[in-house]
């Protein structure tokens, strides 16, 4: 594949041609590829992207059961399935990104000059070709919890799109390089439908390609959903090299350690003065909450006493894995003040 190639393209792909299971699918894929489903009206189309990440599965699993279910779509249906090496590698669906590359989903930055970034190139600028109604980019968090979209723009637009896939939405600034940074004059929102393997995840996404395939109208007002919005959210990092445990208990071999059930935090109301996990009080330098100048907020959302780190006023978390790899590559979890 040269640098200018185009990624593939599948039009109307028949139940027969994409096998019997999404493993079936992923093989015949073999690569990132578009498919392309036409429909009803074809002055319209709108994007879905997923599998961003090789982990998270349920937006090619919905796919796969709509291109099987061979329903005519309202208007053109653009799908992305991107990380299908990543999602192939064994064990099958728990890379991330392949090992030693990039995350996909920070590489829709320049310089694209990365193969991850090359690829990021090719899908920006078809989506500058196709010119869509809206696009969503469907994951799935890395730890368990309830689904919620994201998006770096909140018009009335990206709001009444939202709410038709989530009654959670936050709005960031933060630029990490993602897919739903792109400026398109359009909506651009991410679903994240839930964790990897919950089945009410796959259902979430499921839901959301039966409302983009068939609502004529993605921006008009929802009646009777209160969407509820978390605004500008910052995320709890670690400085690399530092290690990461969770347990129930302090791990006598790592840095930090989180409690292993961290995860129901995620969403609600974590009051000041809750213990997170175990650390020493040189540790916390460890830790970095940025605000949007840079400056490290940690110390007035977190203390240590007697080696445990406690929050020191009420947060709401989010997006709170306990996978060490991910916290220590990515962030431990989102926060915002309750
Ligand atoms: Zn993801």
């Amino acid at each position: 594949m040269s640098d200018s190639t185009p990624l593939n393209i599948w039009s109307d792909p028949t139940p027969n041609e994409i096998g019997n299971s999404v493993k079936d699918f992923l093989n015949h894929l073999g690569g990132p590829v578009w498919i392309d489903v036409t429909g009803r009206d074809q002055s319209r189309c709108r994007v879905v992207t997923t599998l961003l990440h090789g982990n998270e599965p349920s937006g090619t699993k919905a796919l796969y059961q709509f291109l099987k279910s061979r329903t005519v779509p309202a208007v053109n249906m653009h799908f992305l399935v991107c990380s299908v090496e990543a999602a192939l590698t064994t064990p099958e669906f728990s890379n991330r990104h392949l090992p030693g590359k990039p995350d996909m989903n920070r590489c829709f930055r320049p310089p694209f000059d990365s193969q991850e970034g090359k690829i990021a190139e090719r899908i920006i600028q078809r989506l500058q070709t196709l010119a869509p109604e809206a696009v969503v980019d469907i994951h799935n968090t890395s730890g368990s919890g309830p689904d919620f979209t994201v998006t770096s723009h909140l018009t009335d637009d990206h709001q009444n799109l939202a709410a038709r896939l989530s009654s959670r939405l936050i709005y960031t600034g933060i630029k990490l390089g993602s897919l739903m940074e792109i400026e398109l004059g359009i909506p651009v929102i991410t679903l994240e439908a839930g964790g990897s393997w919950d089945l009410e995840a796959d259902q979430t996404a499921m839901k959301a390609i039966q409302c983009l395939t068939e609502q004529d109208d993605l921006f008009a007002p929802v009646s009777g959903r209160k969407v509820a919005l978390y605004a500008h959210p910052m995320r709890l990092e670690v400085l690399s090299g530092t290690t990461l445990d969770y347990g129930t208990e302090k791990s006598p071999d790592t840095d930090m350690t989180l409690h292993r059930d961290i995860e129901h935090q995620n969403f609600g109301v974590t009051a000041g003065n809750t213990a997170l996990g175990w650390m020493n009080e040189q540790s916390i330098e460890r830790l970095m909450v940025r605000d949007y100048d840079g400056k490290n907020l940690v110390r007035e959302m977190f203390y240590i006493k007697d080696g445990e780190l406690f929050t020191a006023c009420d947060l709401r978390l989010f997006m709170v894995t306990t996978r060490p790899r991910i916290a220590l590559s990515d962030c431990l979890f989102y926060l915002v003040k309750a």
